[in-house]
């Protein structure tokens, strides 16, 4: 018998119990599931979430793997209890979610929907966008999320760069990588979308200089984290106009506070963290998957490389 421990927000319990019942189910494992424990001793796996109930790992000296629900791990990787394998959330439905919003909100930018949107003011004022393949959209960060957006944006005929660690080779993206390789792409981007896991690395990514960098009347897309802008640097770019607009998902504090000068500013749109989510049914197989991995000595799929921080 294995003992899972549902260690992620209580209230999601509820969303997720059926879902995980069925997958774990499905690999034929006998197992007990449950949203908390009063012997953490006990647990051979636990499922995570960083907004959950389980700070300190160290009770729970037989788990095997902390199966993370969350793509973005920033949260957990410094934590100084985790001695086992973490592994990370790779899941369609999160994939399928980021391309629809990223698409949904380059091509707004692209296209210049607010003019007509914000704009009906009973005068025929006529702006004609230009074509995708005239338009040059960069992506930061070539991952699951990333990648995956790059290539529907080349499908839809855009010029796509992207950038990221290593090399890469995606078709359809010019791809840059390493320190030398992000000027490159951010001096080209008229749309930049940032897809980087939050690390020491990649903190501030977007400050002052790299800013100055991008073309002017640029339009920015944050889905990827808060901390990856240097906000001051943003809002003075913004006021300048050097940047047209950014549309932001992530903040450094969230819920963004209710005075934040983002809220307000007439070139940010602000979204609550809505870019993707887990999706309960697709995430629950993924996990599912790992523990049959793990029951069969298999290597764990998505296992975070925590001195890369990602
Ligand atoms: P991933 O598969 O780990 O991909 C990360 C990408 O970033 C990789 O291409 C990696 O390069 C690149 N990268 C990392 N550090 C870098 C550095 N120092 N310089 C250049 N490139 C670097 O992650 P993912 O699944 O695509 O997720 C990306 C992020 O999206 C998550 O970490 C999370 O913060 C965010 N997210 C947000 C939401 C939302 O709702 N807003 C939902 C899910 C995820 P290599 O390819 O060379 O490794």
């Amino acid at each position: 018998m294995i003992n899972i421990l549902f260690a992620a927000k209580p209230a999601s319990w509820a969303d997720y119990k059926t879902p995980l019942r069925r997958a774990l189910d499905d690999t034929g494992l006998a197992y007990t599931l449950s949203p908390e424990t009063s012997d953490p001793a006990s647990i051979d796996y636990i499922i995570y979430a960083p907004n959950g109930p389980v700070t300190d790992l160290a009770p729970f000296i037989r788990a095997k793997a902390v199966l993370g629900l969350w793509a973005g791990v920033e949260r957990i990787t410094d934590n100084k209890t985790l001695k086992i394998p973490l592994t990370r959330m790779v899941d369609h439905g999160l994939t399928e979610g980021m391309v629809e919003w990223v698409t949904g909100h380059t091509l707004r930018h692209h296209l210049g929907m607010d003019r007509h949107i914000l704009g009906q003011d009973g005068e025929w004022r006529k702006y004609v966008p230009p074509l995708a393949r005239d338009r040059s959209v960069a992506v930061l960060g070539l991952g699951e999320l990333g990648g995956a957006c790059a290539q529907a944006l080349a499908a839809l005929n855009f010029n796509v760069l992207g950038w990221s660690r290593r090399k890469k080779s995606i078709k359809g993206v010019t791809c840059y990588h390493g320190n030398e390789g992000l000027a490159q792409t951010i001096s080209q981007a008229e749309i930049l979308i940032l897809l980087l896991p939050l690390t020491s690395e990649t903190e501030n990514l977007l400050n002052e200089h790299r800013l100055a960098q991008m073309p002017k009347g640029a339009f920015i897309i944050n889905p990827g984290r808060g901390p990856l802008i240097d906000d001051d640097a943003l809002l003075k770019a913004l006021d300048t106009g050097h940047i047209s607009h950014a549309t932001l998902d992530v903040f450094r504090i969230e819920p963004l506070p209710k005075t934040h000068a983002y809220w307000t500013h007439p070139s940010v749109t602000v979204t609550p963290h809505i870019a993707s989510e887990t999706r309960p049914d697709s995430s629950a197989r993924v996990i599912a998957e790992n523990i049959r991995r793990g029951e069969a000595g298999e290597p764990l799929q998505h296992v975070v490389d925590r001195n890369a921080g990602y």
